[in-house]
């Protein structure tokens, strides 16, 4: 189970106007922010947010201690979890995202024409708040009128919806509190009816040097599910061990096969990480990653 952050303040040899937002990760390794100031802290029925000014990063978001997203390095994960699977479909219209009540993935995925509604499914309300105070560039686009938001728990959200979506995207935190469940089978099952006969799901699978475990299970349970499966890498500073994994499972279209890059090239202009050469560099895996897939 991962430790809460604090605000370590017996940094040794520093000034004790020095603070620090630490997150302890599970083996033995953390990750620091020296901050500024610590603007905003709430218990919530799920999970306690912290929002914190940062030297380096700008704001960050952590939640249970763990950081969420900074502004510095936010785009690199949000356009990776949206865009790889919606320039994978040929013409994506309807978008489910469980989690994500930051507005990242929803910004991103807003960016595609084709897009008519998203449906965004956030347990915790205060998440939504929070964001719109301190993180107005992401969570602005939430108030677009193709949004419609739930505040409800993505694991019963899919049980009643078959057939529905061309797009999923399963923006979760770690597998803590009411998260654990977004990283079941019974989810995972439910989440695949959900989609349409050609739909695409995305869901973030930490890193294989935390979480190899994890990323074994999740393959096998997508193996069972989709005849298309692929994970895909991105390098995000702030996460622990620098590394995110997404796993991408598709009923018909393939990342790589089906990939057409004349789509991408009109849309760079408003990006700041994914281009149609990310997108297929991000499927080549290094050699310990595959070996994990074994
Ligand atoms: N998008 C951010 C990033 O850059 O990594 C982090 C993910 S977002 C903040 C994770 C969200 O998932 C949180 O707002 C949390 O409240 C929400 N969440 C956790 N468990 C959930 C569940 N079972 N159903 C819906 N939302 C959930």
């Amino acid at each position: 189970m991962q430790e809460k952050s604090e605000v370590n303040t017996d940094i040794p040899n520093s000034s004790k106007e020095e603070f620090w937002l630490t997150e302890y990760g599970p083996r033995n390794t953390a990750i620091s922010l020296r901050v500024k100031y610590k603007l905003f802290e709430k218990k919530t029925p799920y999970q306690k947010i912290e929002i914190f000014d940062s030297y380096d990063y700008g704001r960050v978001m952590a939640l249970d201690g763990f950081i969420m997203l900074t502004e510095k390095d936010e785009f690199i994960y949000h356009e990776m979890i949206a865009h790889v699977p919606l320039f994978t479909h040929p013409e994506p219209k309807h978008v489910l995202v469980i989690g994500g009540g930051d507005g990242g993935a929803v910004r991103e995925i807003l960016k595609h024409k084709s897009i008519e509604k998203v449906e965004l499914v956030e347990i915790d309300e205060e998440v939504v708040k929070t964001s719109k105070i301190y993180f107005p560039e992401i969570a602005s686009y939430l108030e677009d009128e193709r949004v419609e938001i739930n505040f409800q728990d993505g694991i019963e959200y899919v049980k009643f919806k078959h057939g529905v979506y061309d797009i999923i995207l399963i923006d979760s935190p770690d597998p803590v509190g009411p998260a654990v469940g977004l990283f079941e089978e019974s989810f995972y099952k439910n989440a695949f009816a959900s989609l349409n006969d050609s739909g695409i799901i995305v869901a973030q699978s930490e890193s294989p040097f935390i979480f190899p475990d994890l990323i074994k299970r999740v393959f096998s349970i997508f193996k069972k599910y989709f005849p298309i499966v692929h994970f895909y890498i991105a390098n995000v500073p702030t996460y622990a061990s620098g590394m995110i994994s997404f796993v991408l499972g598709s009923r018909k279209f393939d990342p790589i096969k089906d990939f057409n890059p004349e789509r991408v090239k009109s849309f760079v202009s408003t990006l700041k990480y994914y281009n149609e050469k990310v997108h297929l560099a991000s499927f080549a895996l290094p050699n310990f990653f595959i070996n994990l897939l074994k």
